[in-house]
């Protein structure tokens, strides 16, 4: 059998959006009501990809608003990136472009092995600020993939993890065209 492969995924985007919601729910299927704004922390989970056994290594990193958004320290060594806003916050949406500038910036890369996610869809729609037509027009403009997801109801969580993996392995030349 092949050996395992690990991966590192960052999870970047304003406080508050769900970064560490998600990341609980993917590795421990659990879910918490309380805001505890985290410094940063970093967990994984096994799962198998096309066959081929992997950890995920994903840093919860703190809100990006203080400072920069992509210190260099969350830019070294990550495959891949997770990309959140919630689909209640319209500064959190647009607060996206700056983190994305700041990591193709970092990485001197003109593309980037990313996830587009916006969060919370669980909400009632009269709190939704970001349409889910915006939200695949930015997704078209950066060609990555999008998610709308609740970290709250686990929707879509587990595909956030899946496509970014694939968007790495995409780069990688581990996938072969179907
Ligand atoms: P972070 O600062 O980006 O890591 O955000 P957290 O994961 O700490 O979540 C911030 C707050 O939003 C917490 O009170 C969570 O319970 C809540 N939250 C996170 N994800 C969801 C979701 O999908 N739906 C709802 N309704 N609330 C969520």
């Amino acid at each position: 059998a092949n050996a395992q492969r690990k991966r590192r995924i960052a999870v970047l985007g304003s406080k508050s959006v769900g970064k560490s919601s998600l990341t609980m729910r993917f590795t421990q299927n659990t879910f918490s009501e309380m805001y505890v704004p985290t410094i940063e922390d970093t967990l994984s989970k096994e799962v198998t990809f096309r066959g081929q056994r992997y950890v995920l290594e994903i840093t919860d990193t703190a809100g990006q608003e203080s400072g920069s958004p992509a210190s260099s320290a969350q830019t070294l060594n990550v495959d891949g990136w997770v990309l959140v806003f919630s689909t209640a916050n319209r500064k959190s949406f647009e607060y996206l472009r700056t983190v994305r500038n700041c990591l193709l910036e970092s990485t001197g890369h003109r593309t980037l092995p990313m996830v587009l996610v916006g969060n919370k869809v669980d909400l009632a729609a009269n709190d939704r600020t970001v349409g889910s037509d915006e939200v695949t027009r930015l997704a078209q403009e950066w060609q990555c993939p999008a998610v709308l997801t609740s970290a709250k109801t686990n929707q879509n969580v587990q595909e956030v993890f899946d496509k970014c993996l694939y968007e790495v392995e995409k780069l990688n030349g581990n996938i072969k065209q179907e």
